[in-house]
């Protein structure tokens, strides 16, 4: 059993396609996925996918690449956080790679939008998802300065060096990784993979994107988390069961509160 904790199955191309989605999780036993939000625009169609399918969750949040998205208050938030099914704000946090060549200051709403959807966090008690790309540095002391840590969360498609993930980890952050680890160059990750505990350890596909081996050059979907799964039980060298279990146990710890 393997669960895909950031997936984008609302989008163009995958939407259409659900219903074979939903298929191939139940082949690959992938048996829940959380469906991110990105803009307020779009977060209806993602409520409606988990309004619709039981074992399908979603989160509510602006991501920090979209510039032009329209930014939520704390308040906007929280309200639409409540519904049971929303399980997480985000996704959120800093992305600088996106905005290269800006200066800091013309990047200013990226850090407020981020503070707002940590407040949101905070207040609503669910847990933050967390993007950060180009600026790791930033995107910690963000977290450090609103208290992120007394709320939890994960730090998604995980990119960074052990450090920083060390460091995330103090925070009471979880880590997960996408189908980066199985490229041939991604040493950096598969070596944080090795590494996590395992009971802070989760994994995605971030699907439609990235695509892991051997099926680069398609589109991604959740059921791939199944192959993410097996190459990260086989990089730890510990039973692939044990790692889809385990990563499932962290799933439902971290945002439905409970141990399965
Ligand atoms: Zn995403």
């Amino acid at each position: 059993m393997f669960i895909d904790s950031h997936c984008h199955i609302n989008f163009n191309g995958m939407i259409q396609r659900l219903p074979d989605i939903l298929e191939q999780m139940r082949v690959n036993a992938v048996t829940h996925a959380l469906c991110v939000s990105v803009d307020l625009e779009t977060f209806p169609s993602v409520l409606e996918i988990a309004h619709t399918y039981p074992h399908i969750f979603a989160s509510v949040g602006v991501h920090p690449g979209y510039e032009h998205a329209r930014d939520p208050d704390v308040t906007e938030l929280v309200s639409l956080a409540q519904d049971p099914k929303v399980i997480a704000i985000g996704e959120t946090g800093l992305d600088y790679y996106s905005f290269k060549g800006k200066t800091l200051d013309a990047l200013a709403w990226q850090q407020k939008r981020f503070r707002t959807h940590i407040q949101a966090a905070l207040a609503s008690g669910k847990p933050l998802i967390i993007h950060t790309r180009s600026a790791a540095q930033d995107t910690l002391r963000i977290m450090r300065e609103e208290g992120a840590a007394a709320v939890g969360g994960v730090i998604h498609c995980f990119t960074e060096t052990w450090d920083i993930a060390q460091a995330a980890l103090e925070l009471n952050f979880f880590i997960s990784i996408s189908g980066i680890v199985t490229f041939k160059n991604a040493t950096q990750i598969q070596e944080v993979a090795q590494k996590v505990p395992l009971e802070h350890l989760l994994i995605e596909t971030d699907s439609p994107y990235l695509t892991p081996v051997p099926y680069r050059g398609k589109l991604n979907e959740p059921a791939h988390v199944s192959h993410i799964g097996r190459f990260i039980a086989l990089l730890r060298n510990i039973d692939i069961a044990q790692l889809g279990s385990s990563t499932s146990a962290n799933f439902f710890r971290l945002f439905c509160g409970s141990n399965f």
